[in-house]
Protein backbone atom coordinates (compact mmCIF):
# COMPACT_ATOMS: atom_id res chain seq x y z
CA UNK A 1 0.00 0.00 0.00
CA UNK A 2 0.88 3.31 -0.62
CA UNK A 3 1.12 6.50 2.32
CA UNK A 4 -0.15 9.65 1.46
CA UNK A 5 0.75 12.41 4.71
CA UNK A 6 -1.08 15.21 4.90
CA UNK A 7 0.53 18.08 7.68
CA UNK A 8 -2.44 20.22 8.07
CA UNK A 9 -1.51 23.39 10.03
CA UNK A 10 -3.27 27.04 10.31
CA UNK A 11 -1.37 27.98 7.64
CA UNK A 12 0.25 25.66 5.58
CA UNK A 13 -1.01 22.30 4.46
CA UNK A 14 2.57 20.14 3.60
CA UNK A 15 2.07 16.92 2.33
CA UNK A 16 3.98 14.16 0.58
CA UNK A 17 3.97 10.53 -0.41
CA UNK A 18 6.09 8.37 1.85
CA UNK A 19 7.67 5.13 1.27
CA UNK A 20 8.52 2.86 4.23
CA UNK A 21 11.61 4.07 5.19
CA UNK A 22 10.24 7.56 5.83
CA UNK A 23 10.98 8.96 2.86
CA UNK A 24 9.59 11.80 0.84
CA UNK A 25 8.62 10.79 -2.57
CA UNK A 26 6.45 13.43 -3.88
CA UNK A 27 5.99 17.00 -2.22
CA UNK A 28 3.04 19.30 -2.21
CA UNK A 29 2.53 22.40 -0.08
CA UNK A 30 -0.05 24.98 -0.29
CA UNK A 31 -1.85 27.68 2.11
CA UNK A 32 -4.24 26.40 4.56
CA UNK A 33 -8.24 27.82 3.37
CA UNK A 34 -9.62 28.42 6.85
CA UNK A 35 -12.74 30.53 5.94
CA UNK A 36 -14.60 27.52 7.06
CA UNK A 37 -14.99 24.04 7.63
CA UNK A 38 -15.66 22.86 4.15
CA UNK A 39 -12.42 25.18 2.74
CA UNK A 40 -9.98 23.58 5.30
CA UNK A 41 -11.46 19.76 3.72
CA UNK A 42 -10.96 21.37 0.90
CA UNK A 43 -7.33 22.19 0.85
CA UNK A 44 -6.90 18.16 2.18
CA UNK A 45 -8.58 17.14 -0.59
CA UNK A 46 -6.53 19.39 -3.10
CA UNK A 47 -3.20 17.85 -1.34
CA UNK A 48 -4.48 14.27 -1.83
CA UNK A 49 -5.36 14.63 -5.59
CA UNK A 50 -2.70 16.67 -6.76
CA UNK A 51 -0.23 13.73 -4.91
CA UNK A 52 -2.81 11.29 -6.86
CA UNK A 53 -1.83 12.91 -10.19
CA UNK A 54 1.60 13.65 -9.71
CA UNK A 55 2.37 10.27 -8.57
CA UNK A 56 -0.04 8.43 -11.11
CA UNK A 57 -1.25 6.50 -7.91
CA UNK A 58 -4.97 5.92 -7.84
CA UNK A 59 -7.13 6.23 -4.67
CA UNK A 60 -8.11 3.07 -4.40
CA UNK A 61 -4.20 2.19 -4.11
CA UNK A 62 -3.42 4.69 -1.18
CA UNK A 63 -3.94 5.25 2.57
CA UNK A 64 -4.18 8.85 3.97
CA UNK A 65 -3.31 10.13 7.10
CA UNK A 66 -3.96 13.65 8.81
CA UNK A 67 -2.13 15.60 11.50
CA UNK A 68 -3.95 17.99 12.81
CA UNK A 69 -3.52 20.62 15.48
CA UNK A 70 -6.25 20.38 18.52
CA UNK A 71 -7.90 17.50 20.18
CA UNK A 72 -8.27 14.70 17.17
CA UNK A 73 -10.58 11.61 17.23
CA UNK A 74 -8.34 8.94 15.63
CA UNK A 75 -10.67 6.29 16.20
CA UNK A 76 -13.84 8.50 14.77
CA UNK A 77 -11.41 10.09 12.76
CA UNK A 78 -13.03 13.00 13.40
CA UNK A 79 -11.57 16.65 14.76
CA UNK A 80 -12.99 17.27 18.30
CA UNK A 81 -11.54 20.97 18.76
CA UNK A 82 -8.81 23.34 17.35
CA UNK A 83 -7.94 26.56 18.18
CA UNK A 84 -6.02 27.53 15.40
CA UNK A 85 -8.54 26.10 12.00
CA UNK A 86 -12.29 26.26 12.35
CA UNK A 87 -12.91 22.60 13.05
CA UNK A 88 -15.23 21.73 15.78
CA UNK A 89 -16.86 17.98 16.04
CA UNK A 90 -15.93 18.18 11.89
CA UNK A 91 -15.92 14.34 10.53
CA UNK A 92 -13.09 15.30 8.38
CA UNK A 93 -12.43 11.55 7.30
CA UNK A 94 -15.82 10.89 6.01
CA UNK A 95 -15.66 14.33 3.95
CA UNK A 96 -12.17 13.73 2.39
CA UNK A 97 -13.03 10.03 1.85
CA UNK A 98 -16.41 11.27 0.05
CA UNK A 99 -14.20 14.23 -1.81
CA UNK A 100 -11.37 12.28 -2.76
CA UNK A 101 -12.64 8.63 -3.93
CA UNK A 102 -9.99 7.39 -1.20
CA UNK A 103 -12.13 4.44 1.07
CA UNK A 104 -12.81 5.69 4.67
CA UNK A 105 -10.97 2.82 6.13
CA UNK A 106 -8.01 3.87 4.89
CA UNK A 107 -8.19 7.52 6.46
CA UNK A 108 -6.58 7.58 9.23
CA UNK A 109 -5.73 11.01 11.59
CA UNK A 110 -3.56 11.91 14.88
CA UNK A 111 -2.77 15.36 16.05
CA UNK A 112 -0.45 16.53 15.34
CA UNK A 113 2.52 16.62 17.71
CA UNK A 114 1.47 12.96 18.64
CA UNK A 115 2.16 12.09 14.37
CA UNK A 116 5.53 14.46 14.34
CA UNK A 117 6.83 11.99 17.38
CA UNK A 118 5.42 8.95 14.83
CA UNK A 119 7.26 10.14 12.73
CA UNK A 120 10.38 10.34 14.56
CA UNK A 121 9.60 7.11 15.90
CA UNK A 122 9.52 4.90 12.86
CA UNK A 123 12.08 6.66 10.66
CA UNK A 124 14.37 8.92 12.55
CA UNK A 125 15.75 9.57 16.26
CA UNK A 126 13.33 7.00 17.84
CA UNK A 127 14.25 4.33 15.25
CA UNK A 128 14.41 1.06 17.45
CA UNK A 129 13.55 2.59 20.64
CA UNK A 130 10.91 0.38 22.65
CA UNK A 131 9.03 3.93 24.31
CA UNK A 132 10.04 7.37 22.89
CA UNK A 133 8.95 10.94 24.07
CA UNK A 134 9.32 13.72 21.83
CA UNK A 135 9.20 17.55 22.56
CA UNK A 136 8.61 19.70 20.01
CA UNK A 137 9.73 23.64 21.02
CA UNK A 138 8.13 25.97 19.16
CA UNK A 139 5.52 28.84 19.38
CA UNK A 140 4.63 26.66 22.02
CA UNK A 141 5.75 23.43 23.50
CA UNK A 142 4.52 20.35 22.08
CA UNK A 143 4.73 16.27 22.90
CA UNK A 144 4.14 13.10 21.87
CA UNK A 145 4.70 9.72 23.40
CA UNK A 146 4.77 6.76 21.69
CA UNK A 147 5.12 2.86 23.14
CA UNK A 148 5.25 -0.16 21.25
CA UNK A 149 4.51 1.41 18.08
CA UNK A 150 1.05 3.11 19.77
CA UNK A 151 0.75 7.06 20.43
CA UNK A 152 -0.65 7.55 24.13
CA UNK A 153 -3.93 9.55 23.88
CA UNK A 154 -5.55 8.65 26.76
CA UNK A 155 -9.37 8.33 26.83
CA UNK A 156 -10.70 11.16 25.44
CA UNK A 157 -7.57 11.52 22.78
CA UNK A 158 -5.71 14.67 24.81
CA UNK A 159 -3.28 13.12 26.72
CA UNK A 160 0.28 14.09 26.48
CA UNK A 161 -0.03 18.32 26.33
CA UNK A 162 3.28 18.17 28.31
CA UNK A 163 3.92 22.34 27.04
CA UNK A 164 0.65 22.26 29.91
CA UNK A 165 2.21 21.09 33.17
CA UNK A 166 3.53 23.84 35.40
CA UNK A 167 7.00 24.05 36.35
CA UNK A 168 6.69 27.31 38.31
CA UNK A 169 3.78 27.29 40.67
CA UNK A 170 1.77 30.86 40.27
CA UNK A 171 4.54 31.99 37.33
CA UNK A 172 3.61 33.20 34.23
CA UNK A 173 -0.15 33.22 32.97
CA UNK A 174 -1.04 30.82 30.33
CA UNK A 175 -3.14 30.54 27.38
CA UNK A 176 -4.73 27.24 28.68
CA UNK A 177 -5.94 29.18 32.48
CA UNK A 178 -3.07 27.78 34.15
CA UNK A 179 -0.25 30.00 35.39
CA UNK A 180 3.85 28.54 35.31
CA UNK A 181 3.29 26.30 32.29
CA UNK A 182 6.48 24.65 31.10
CA UNK A 183 5.12 26.44 27.48
CA UNK A 184 5.76 29.47 28.90
CA UNK A 185 8.90 28.96 30.20
CA UNK A 186 10.78 26.59 27.40
CA UNK A 187 9.14 27.44 24.58
CA UNK A 188 10.94 30.01 21.39
CA UNK A 189 8.82 32.38 22.50
CA UNK A 190 9.81 31.96 26.27
CA UNK A 191 13.23 32.26 25.41
CA UNK A 192 12.85 35.32 23.17
CA UNK A 193 10.39 37.04 26.46
CA UNK A 194 13.53 36.19 28.62
CA UNK A 195 16.32 37.81 26.28
CA UNK A 196 14.07 41.04 26.37
CA UNK A 197 13.96 40.93 29.57
CA UNK A 198 17.38 40.39 30.18
CA UNK A 199 18.67 43.36 27.30
CA UNK A 200 15.84 46.04 29.36
CA UNK A 201 17.92 45.10 32.66
CA UNK A 202 21.58 45.82 30.66
CA UNK A 203 19.96 48.92 29.65
CA UNK A 204 18.46 49.59 33.16
CA UNK A 205 22.35 48.97 34.71
CA UNK A 206 24.16 50.65 31.98
CA UNK A 207 25.85 47.87 31.02
CA UNK A 208 26.44 46.81 27.29
CA UNK A 209 25.20 43.27 25.86
CA UNK A 210 26.05 41.75 22.63
CA UNK A 211 21.88 40.52 22.37
CA UNK A 212 21.23 44.59 21.49
CA UNK A 213 23.83 44.27 18.41
CA UNK A 214 22.90 40.67 17.30
CA UNK A 215 19.08 41.31 17.50
CA UNK A 216 20.03 44.37 15.35
CA UNK A 217 21.93 42.28 12.38
CA UNK A 218 18.98 39.48 12.54
CA UNK A 219 16.71 42.79 12.28
CA UNK A 220 14.79 40.97 15.62
CA UNK A 221 15.58 39.04 18.76
CA UNK A 222 15.22 35.40 18.15
CA UNK A 223 15.69 32.43 20.12
CA UNK A 224 18.63 32.67 18.58
CA UNK A 225 20.33 35.95 20.03
CA UNK A 226 21.37 34.86 23.47
CA UNK A 227 23.00 31.76 22.38
CA UNK A 228 25.23 33.81 19.75
CA UNK A 229 25.67 36.58 22.72
CA UNK A 230 27.11 33.63 25.16
CA UNK A 231 29.33 31.87 22.08
CA UNK A 232 31.02 35.24 21.97
CA UNK A 233 31.41 35.48 25.64
CA UNK A 234 28.59 37.61 26.18
CA UNK A 235 27.64 37.27 30.26
CA UNK A 236 24.21 38.82 30.09
CA UNK A 237 23.98 36.69 27.13
CA UNK A 238 25.39 33.45 28.95
CA UNK A 239 23.21 34.17 31.75
CA UNK A 240 19.82 33.99 29.48
CA UNK A 241 20.89 30.34 27.82
CA UNK A 242 21.35 28.81 31.76
CA UNK A 243 18.32 30.44 32.99
CA UNK A 244 16.76 29.21 30.10
CA UNK A 245 18.26 25.59 30.13
CA UNK A 246 17.52 25.66 33.54
CA UNK A 247 13.36 25.52 32.80
CA UNK A 248 13.91 23.15 29.99
CA UNK A 249 16.19 20.75 31.94
CA UNK A 250 12.60 20.83 35.44
CA UNK A 251 10.41 19.91 32.34
CA UNK A 252 12.27 17.71 30.69
CA UNK A 253 13.38 15.72 33.91
CA UNK A 254 9.59 15.56 34.93
CA UNK A 255 8.66 13.77 31.86
CA UNK A 256 11.29 11.34 32.14
CA UNK A 257 10.50 10.60 35.38
CA UNK A 258 7.04 10.05 34.39
CA UNK A 259 7.28 8.37 31.18
CA UNK A 260 11.34 6.89 31.79
CA UNK A 261 11.33 6.82 27.47
CA UNK A 262 14.07 5.21 25.94
CA UNK A 263 14.99 7.77 23.69
CA UNK A 264 13.50 11.59 24.13
CA UNK A 265 14.11 13.90 20.86
CA UNK A 266 14.31 17.07 21.22
CA UNK A 267 12.80 19.22 17.82
CA UNK A 268 11.54 22.68 16.79
CA UNK A 269 13.86 25.77 15.95
CA UNK A 270 15.45 25.65 19.44
CA UNK A 271 16.96 22.31 18.83
CA UNK A 272 18.93 23.76 16.00
CA UNK A 273 21.33 24.80 18.55
CA UNK A 274 22.44 20.82 18.80
CA UNK A 275 25.13 19.97 21.53
CA UNK A 276 25.36 23.50 22.65
CA UNK A 277 21.63 23.38 24.08
CA UNK A 278 21.92 19.49 24.74
CA UNK A 279 25.10 18.84 26.29
CA UNK A 280 24.42 21.30 29.03
CA UNK A 281 20.89 19.97 29.02
CA UNK A 282 22.24 16.26 30.07
CA UNK A 283 23.93 17.44 32.28
CA UNK A 284 21.11 19.14 34.76
CA UNK A 285 19.10 16.24 34.13
CA UNK A 286 20.74 13.14 34.42
CA UNK A 287 22.19 14.95 37.89
CA UNK A 288 18.16 15.76 38.76
CA UNK A 289 16.37 12.67 37.67
CA UNK A 290 14.92 9.84 39.61
CA UNK A 291 17.07 7.01 38.28
CA UNK A 292 20.07 8.43 38.31
CA UNK A 293 21.88 6.23 40.93
CA UNK A 294 20.84 3.70 38.16
CA UNK A 295 24.15 2.35 35.61
CA UNK A 296 24.28 4.82 32.90
CA UNK A 297 22.78 2.32 30.46
CA UNK A 298 19.46 2.62 32.35
CA UNK A 299 19.45 6.81 31.40
CA UNK A 300 17.21 8.38 28.98
CA UNK A 301 19.35 8.94 25.53
CA UNK A 302 18.74 12.81 25.13
CA UNK A 303 19.06 13.72 21.21
CA UNK A 304 17.94 15.96 18.55
CA UNK A 305 14.58 15.08 16.45
CA UNK A 306 16.05 14.40 12.90
CA UNK A 307 13.49 14.53 10.47
CA UNK A 308 12.65 18.46 11.26
CA UNK A 309 10.26 19.55 9.11
CA UNK A 310 9.01 16.76 7.81
CA UNK A 311 8.00 14.94 10.99
CA UNK A 312 4.62 15.66 10.63
CA UNK A 313 4.18 14.46 7.21
CA UNK A 314 6.19 11.35 7.73
CA UNK A 315 4.16 10.52 10.80
CA UNK A 316 1.00 11.36 9.31
CA UNK A 317 1.83 8.45 6.37
CA UNK A 318 2.85 6.10 8.76
CA UNK A 319 -0.76 6.20 11.00
CA UNK A 320 -2.36 3.21 8.94
CA UNK A 321 0.94 0.79 9.71
ZN1 LIG B 1 -0.78 26.10 29.84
Amino acid sequence: MNRLGIDLGGTNVAAGIVNDAGEVLYRYSAKTDTKSERSVVGSLSKAVSSLLEMSGISADEISVGVACPGTVNSVRGVVEYSANLPLCGTDVAGMLSSETGVDVSRIYMANDADAAALGEYRAGAGRGAHDFLMITIGTGVGGGYISDGKILTGRNHSAGELGHTVIVYGGEPCGCGRRGCAEKYCSATALVRLTKAAVAECERRGVKTLMTEIAEADGKFSGRTAFRAADRGDEAGAAVVDEYISYLSCALTNYINIFQPEVLAVGGGVSNEGERLLEPLRNRIYGEMYNKRQPESFYTKICRAELGGNAGVVGAAMLGL
